[in-house]
């Protein structure tokens, strides 16, 4: 999805004239990306007649406001964004566990969905975040299933609950959440059975599970791979044991996500996470504007910026202090810049974490092969930050640009060369780092100060 939409919108910012023809063929070009990952064929319409709906009030706004021809390129693209983000964006805040009380998650879904997995990847999330944390596997259908969730736990350092002999998944769910209750945990999280289908019994056990344990959020994980199923799956789970918050699974690889979007507008309910992997770390926090920046090739600062918390946090927490305090103060310089991508390189995982990053290839974006590009990639950003000088380093990037007498900026200046030559790469190349530097400098202005977003993460933790 992602590369087709990036390159309807790179043919909008190389027409020359926007016209009803340009506006036709984009709106077509996004119609044919979305229906091809699978989100469903009347969302698909509806959302075409709505873009173009707001185009022209729009395009009617703007000339009226600014009384001459409006941008038309940035008024198509910001109602093309607008409407992506509404599909996934039902407006509806999910439900937030706090520090200090109990609260009971639930997880459900069909077999094979991911919620086993999911279940230990949420557990890692908030045991991170300082909260006490267990696990329970209320699934007494499937053959091993407290094996498998006792196994992840385990090396999770997860604390957990379940039996071998008890059959019954109500009393074991309740027995579970009362422990836990009891030794104060702050999240505990219920693991339930799936099954095949959505067959009647198990709505009937998930009912039941539910009323003994009365959670504070219940959440359906989906499996992405499911494509347009994805709509009558959610639709029938939503009527039968009402969830508040989706997780939507295995969105790396070669699922097209299509079938999350459409089982946000069937069922109006938030997703949270995103699972992009097998492994415990891949779990991603889900914002609307962030997804579709991200799907349409426009980068996730703030995603990143979390991201690169998260590594800190597990590698080195007195660096985790020092980017916080950076980002706190507003300050972000090259060298800043070159260490992050250096954990980045660390990490594993890259073509994930490149997706973050704006002005990456679109082609890097998972699928196959994505990861060596995404390794290459990084590794030339970092031959650049390597061919640059301390004080280069140390500065801002204004540095390497070059001014008129009015003091306006009209280039790269020998320095860019010269870092070009020594590092291989071209003077695109570096121009590209050093816009990521200045987006991230940006970013941590944005991020500083009493009311940016990373105090309030920082409050939230
Ligand atoms: P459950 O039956 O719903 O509990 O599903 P499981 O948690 O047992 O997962 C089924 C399979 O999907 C396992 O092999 C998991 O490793 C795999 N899986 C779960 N989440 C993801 C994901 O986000 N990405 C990928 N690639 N695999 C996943
Ligand atoms: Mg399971």
């Amino acid at each position: 999805l992602g590369a087709r939409l990036h390159g309807a919108l790179n043919q909008l910012s190389r027409a020359s004239v926007v016209d009803d023809r340009v506006i036709d063929a984009l709106l077509k070009e996004l119609c044919a990306a979305l229906l091809e990952s699978d989100v469903n064929v009347k969302l698909v319409s509806q959302l075409r007649t709505k873009v173009k709906a707001k185009v022209k009030k729009s395009l009617e706004e703007a000339e009226k406001a600014a009384g001459r021809e409006a941008n038309k390129k940035n008024v198509v693209q910001k109602a093309v964004f607008d409407e992506l983000v509404a599909l996934v964006d039902p407006g509806v805040e999910p439900y937030k566990p706090v520090k200090g009380k109990t609260n009971v998650l639930m997880a459900v879904g069909i077999q094979g969905a991911g919620k086993t997995t999911t279940c230990t990847k949420l557990a890692v999330h908030y045991a991170r975040r300082g909260m006490k944390t267990g696990l329970v596997c209320a699934d007494t259908f499937r053959a091993g299933a407290f094996d498998q969730l006792k196994q992840n736990a385990t090396k999770a350092k997860i604390p957990f609950y379940g039996s071998y002999t008890e059959t019954d998944p109500v009393a074991i769910a309740s027995l579970g959440v009362e422990k836990f209750r009891k030794e104060r945990f702050d999240v505990i999280i219920v693991d339930t059975s799936g099954r095949h289908k959505q067959e009647s019994e198990l709505f009937e056990e998930m009912v039941a599970i539910s009323a003994a344990v009365r959670p504070d959020m219940t959440i359906m994980v989906l499996d992405a791979s499911i494509g347009q199923a994805a709509e009558a799956q959610s639709r029938a789970f939503k009527d039968s044991a009402d969830f508040g918050a989706i997780i939507v699974t295995k969105l790396d690889g070669h699922a097209k996500g299509g079938g999350a979007i459409s089982a946000v507008a069937v069922t109006k309910t938030p997703i949270i996470f995103l699972g992009t992997g097998e492994h415990l770390n891949d779990l991603e926090k889900f914002s609307p504007e962030p997804f579709i920046s991200k799907l349409l090739g426009m980068g996730d600062m703030q995603g990143l910026v979390e991201h690169m918390q998260d590594i800190a946090r597990s590698n080195d927490p007195d660096k985790q202090k020092d980017l916080a305090k950076k980002l706190e103060q507003g300050k972000f310089t090259i060298r800043d810049w070159k260490d992050q991508l250096s954990n980045i390189m660390s990490m594993g995982s890259l073509s994930k974490i490149a997706s973050m990053i704006p002005g990456m290839p679109a082609n890097m974006l998972g699928g196959e092969g994505g990861e060596e590009e995404a390794s290459s990639k990084l590794k030339r950003m970092i031959y650049i930050t390597d061919a640059m000088r301390q004080d280069e380093l140390d500065s801002d990037g204004l540095i390497f640009v070059s001014f008129d007498k009015a003091g306006n900026p009209i280039g790269l200046n020998r320095r860019a060369k010269r870092v070009a030559k020594g590092s291989g790469t071209s003077v695109r190349e570096v121009e590209e780092l050093l816009a990521q530097a200045r987006m991230m400098a940006g970013m941590a202005k944005q991020a500083g100060g009493a009311n940016g977003w990373m105090s309030a993460m920082q409050k939230m933790q």
